[in-house]
């Protein structure tokens, strides 16, 4: 029977709070994942919530952050936009998971093979779009190993993209929020980049 830890969260370490992420990457990689009681979860989680990890990702239908961290109702508090990119609405929502819901952890997190990165990658423009991959572009400049072929074709241009961005979201963040920030400083939540591999179905986190 699957165990939620609603209880437990306020005693959680930030480092128990990645733990379980990584658990829960790997029993989805092995094909291990936890039968969960969604009935009593509902029942447990009906009239609060306490989300252990705040994560930012992609809106890719390959990247489900539940599903890939082996995680249920109340567990993730989930803003995915494409490119996981840090907009102003991204953010308030990570402040109301991480100060009010009290997430003891903030992911960014990329995958491989991202549409959005590949546009910024091609200077891609249409509609809406363009304004978020307006926030992607940047890391372009930061790219400074690939001299030819800097474009969505080249797999490793793509990649490294991918993880400059990753970092460039989390400065984002930091640099426009003052309630994540002061977060950070008292150490109340542990902030990691990660990058999930959409073949694999692993996750890797960056050295923080
Ligand atoms: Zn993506």
């Amino acid at each position: 029977m699957y165990k939620h830890p609603l209880l437990d969260r306020d005693k959680m370490t930030t480092k128990e709070a990645l733990d379980i992420l990584k658990e829960g990457n790997q029993r989805f990689v092995n094909n291990l994942r936890e039968n969960k009681d969604y009935p009593s979860l509902l029942g447990i989680t009906k009239n609060q919530q306490h989300p252990f990890a705040s994560i930012l990702s992609c809106s890719d239908s390959r990247a489900p952050v539940e599903l890939i961290f082996d995680q249920a109702i109340g567990d993730i508090f989930s803003v995915r936009l494409a490119g996981n990119i840090a907009s102003n609405d991204a953010i308030g929502s990570l402040e109301f998971g991480i100060k009010y819901l009290k997430s003891k952890l903030l992911v960014v997190m990329g995958h491989t093979s991202c549409g959005a990165v590949k546009a910024c990658c091609d200077h891609f423009e249409d509609g809406s779009i363009t304004e978020v991959i307006s926030k992607i572009t940047p890391c372009l400049d930061l790219e400074d190993i690939t001299k030819d072929d800097r474009n969505s074709g080249n797999v490793d241009f793509v990649q490294n993209v991918s993880n400059l961005n990753v970092k460039q979201q989390i400065k984002e963040i930091l640099n426009s929020s003052k309630i994540i920030a002061e977060c950070h400083e008292k150490k109340d939540i542990l902030i990691i980049g990660a990058m999930y591999n959409i073949e694999t179905g692993e996750v890797n986190f960056f050295e923080s």
